[in-house]
């Protein structure tokens, strides 16, 4: 068996890191061509040791020499800058892994899907804000998109690619995350640490508070629509606190096909390595008897708005999406460093959104324009909330 190629964006992550793990504990399977990181030189420069990378690429240019240092005599090319990001994305590997945290993560991605090779996508905001450019981008150049969020990676397997006719209903499994049985009034008083703080998963702190808020589901919920074209209101979500079943795929007949596992995401990660085989992971191997049970709860919407937000833009579209994933960044971030409550992060989202109606963005640059003003008017609505 000849080598896959890979190229990891985002390799210094919670996913990135997964996927370097799993591509080390398989030697010859894989060749890695190139791993990005943002500013995480010693990250970078280590993991491109471990799994002898052609080429490492930093994202802030001003770290350059540092990675230089860090990378002689590794063999390993370095390079700094963005546009050495993107070149390094389009540059065809056989999978470009996309684990990008934020909509940083598009100009790579597109690069990625214009080289009509194979890309695994974890960068959900991307698809959130880009998506019809995206899918788009892809159908031309006959790149094929394998999703790594566990939800999607799920629906993935469930589903009747060749029939979707057959497909009623998709529904996306939530863990409900730290704060499922948290009042309102407890909500306002979460810190950081406690919100990046997942009872099931680990992740990057901004996916991890885009957890508790339920923003991370209704990214999720536009994701899938882009992924798996059925109409809007064939998508839906159900809280699933023990994160066994991954999602749903409900077929006309009322048969109902899920895929579950233990909450590892080097799992959908393997998946997406290995496709179209099948390869070894050393993860956790399910066990009902001990999981003993599953259960499921309708998500509350008054608690979490930011899944209903989502939802009500699913079927509208045009620049919708982008503007909610714009304003979340801004205002996770704000969060995280602890300049506005836990609560103000969807009602940031919400004030964004009724401001700011731009017509549907068609190309990448429109995108990025809606996104920028987006993210303009978002960090204005943050001096609001200060506290
Ligand atoms: P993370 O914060 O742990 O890692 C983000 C990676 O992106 C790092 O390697 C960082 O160097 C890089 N990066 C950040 N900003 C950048 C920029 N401006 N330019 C270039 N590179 C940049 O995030 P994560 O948890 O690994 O998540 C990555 C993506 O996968 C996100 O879109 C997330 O929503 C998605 N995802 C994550 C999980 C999970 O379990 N972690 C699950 C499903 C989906
Ligand atoms: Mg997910």
């Amino acid at each position: 068996m000849t080598a896959k190629t890979v190229t990891i964006l985002g390799a210094t992550g919670s996913i990135g890191k997964s996927t370097i793990d799993l591509i080390s504990r398989n030697p010859g399977r894989f060749e890695v061509i190139a791993l990005t990181a943002h500013t995480d030189v010693q990250g970078l420069a280590a993991a491109a040791r471990r799994v002898g990378a052609r080429h490492a690429v930093i994202g802030s240019e001003a770290l350059y020499s540092e990675l230089r240092e860090a990378l002689d005599g590794s063999g390993t090319q370095p390079a700094a800058g963005p546009d050495a990001v993107v070149e390094v994305a389009g540059s065809g590997a056989d999978l470009t892994m996309a684990a990008i945290v934020g909509c940083a993560g598009l100009a790579p991605v597109m690069a990625a899907l214009k080289s009509g090779r194979t890309v695994a996508l974890a960068n959900k905001e991307s698809l959130v804000s880009a998506g019809g450019v995206m899918t788009s981008a892809a159908a031309e150049s006959g790149a094929m998109i394998l999703p790594v969020d566990s939800e999607h990676n799920a629906i993935f397997q469930c589903f009747d690619h060749a029939r979707p006719h057959g497909i009623r209903r998709i529904v996306l499994t939530a863990s409900g995350g730290p704060f499922r049985t948290r009042s309102l009034e407890e909500m306002r008083q979460v810190t950081p640490a406690e919100a990046v703080a997942h009872p099931n998963w680990s992740m990057g702190a901004k996916t991890s508070v885009d957890s508790a808020t339920l923003m991370n589901k209704g990214l999720e919920l536009i994701e899938a629509f882009h992924l798996f074209r059925l109409g809007a209101d064939a998508f839906d979500a159900v809280i699933h606190p023990q994160s066994v079943v991954h999602s749903l795929v409900e077929y006309v007949d009322g048969s109902v096909l899920a895929q579950l596992g233990a909450p590892d995401m080097r799992i959908p990660i393997a998946y997406t390595l290995a496709y179209p085989e099948r390869m070894e992971t050393p993860c956790e191997r399910l066990d009902l008897v001990r999981t003993g049970r599953l259960d499921f709860e309708a998500p509350d919407l008054e608690r979490f708005p930011a899944l209903g937000l989502a939802k009500a833009i699913l079927a509208e579209g045009g620049a919708k999406p982008a503007i909610l994933n714009a304003a979340n960044e801004i205002a996770v971030a704000a969060f995280l460093d602890s300049r506005i409550g836990f609560l103000d992060i969807a009602t940031i989202a919400s004030e964004a959104l009724s401001v700011y109606d731009p017509p549907a963005p068609r190309s990448v640059d429109e995108v990025f324009e809606v996104d920028a003003r987006a993210r303009e008017i978002s960090s204005d609505i943050v001096g609001k909330y200060l506290h």
